[in-house]
């Protein structure tokens, strides 16, 4: 048999994809004549995240037919930052390509991918350029989230990145250094900086099965990245209060120099139970924030383990 001195790791996160896998395989394959050529081999790791579909089956279908093909099943579904972790863990190659089953990270890319490595990038990432086929609310929310998260995160988060990226093995490493419980992988990929080329495609519809991001699943993934990669919200409580401050006190001015000149007639209830509910309002909001910061960190100290494997080979 051939050897080559490189190696490519492919890593496909699955969630209940057992209609997509053969598919992207087949696609996926294709591409080994150009990475032979260049003297890399293949390797496939496919992370089972708690399917409850035919995914291992499918995947054990193509161990026997190539043994070139890994898999990592999980205990149940830990989410899709979990499968990217075991994938990078066990990638044994030289470069490491994340790509979703459903055929929505093109893998034509590919070699276009490996030849801005080739050229000196330490990462390739891809972004798409439309929304097409995605509800338009769902649009205007991603948008206002990545136009917010600009404002008060340093991490760089780039509008429609997709996970589909191609890295070095020194890329590979400094993300895996990273040990925060609570993954949030675009911020990762920014936060780790190297250079990085970005390729732009069209929103490309998945190949069989349907989307496992709902609306709601995709909100509260929101509010992880903010907290992951911003204290921003954690100064909410310091501008309110400043603010109250100085409102208060023009108030007390107001109030003093209208007493000593019309004297004290019965006090306004109305105003003052705005006055209270409002500042209630903002200290629930601010505590509110604050706990959300204090179960990240509780869930960080207990330092569980971020998946379980069931089966692996
Ligand atoms: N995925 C996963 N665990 C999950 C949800 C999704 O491993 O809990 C995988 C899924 O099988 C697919 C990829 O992550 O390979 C992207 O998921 P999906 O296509 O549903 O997301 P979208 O492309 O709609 O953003
Ligand atoms: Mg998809």
């Amino acid at each position: 048999m051939r050897t080559y001195t490189k190696k490519l790791s492919i890593i496909v996160p699955c969630y209940n994809e057992e209609e997509s896998i053969p598919k992207f395989y087949e696609k996926a394959v294709q591409q080994e004549t150009f990475f032979h050529a260049q003297d890399v081999e293949l390797e496939f790791l496919f992370i089972n995240d708690g399917s409850k579909d035919g995914t291992v089956r499918e995947i054990k279908k193509l161990r026997e037919r190539d043994e070139r093909v890994h898999l990592v099943s999980f205990s149940r579904n830990f989410g899709k930052e979990a499968a990217i972790l075991a994938g990078l863990e066990r990638a044994k190659g030289d470069y490491s390509v994340l790509m979703d089953a459903d055929l929505q990270d093109p893998p034509d890319l590919l070699p276009k991918m490996y030849e801005y490595i080739e050229q000196g990038y330490d990462s390739v990432a891809t972004r798409r350029v439309d929304r097409k086929g995605e509800p338009p609310i769902r649009s205007f929310f991603a948008r206002c989230f990545y136009g917010l998260m600009r404002k008060i995160s340093k991490t760089e988060i780039v509008d429609g990145a997709r996970d589909y990226r191609l890295m070095t093995r020194q890329v590979t490493d400094s993300i895996l250094a990273m040990k925060e419980y609570n993954r949030f992988s675009k911020g990762i990929f920014g936060w780790v900086g190297y250079d990085t080329k970005w390729l732009e495609y069209e929103n490309i519809k998945r190949v069989a099965g349907e989307t496992k991001w709902s609306f709601w699943k995709l909100f509260l993934y929101s509010l992880d990245g903010i907290m992951a990669f911003s204290t921003a919200p954690l100064s909410i409580a310091s501008v309110f209060g400043i603010l109250f401050c100085i409102v208060a006190f023009v108030f007390m001015i107001f109030i003093f120099v209208k007493a000593l000149l019309y004297g004290d007639p019965v006090a306004g209830w109305p105003s003052m139970m705005c006055i209270i509910s409002l500042i209630g309002g903002v200290q629930l909001l601010c505590l509110g924030i604050m706990g959300q910061y204090m179960s990240k960190l509780y869930m960080e100290v207990k330092n569980r383990p971020k998946y379980l494997v069931k089966e692996e080979f």
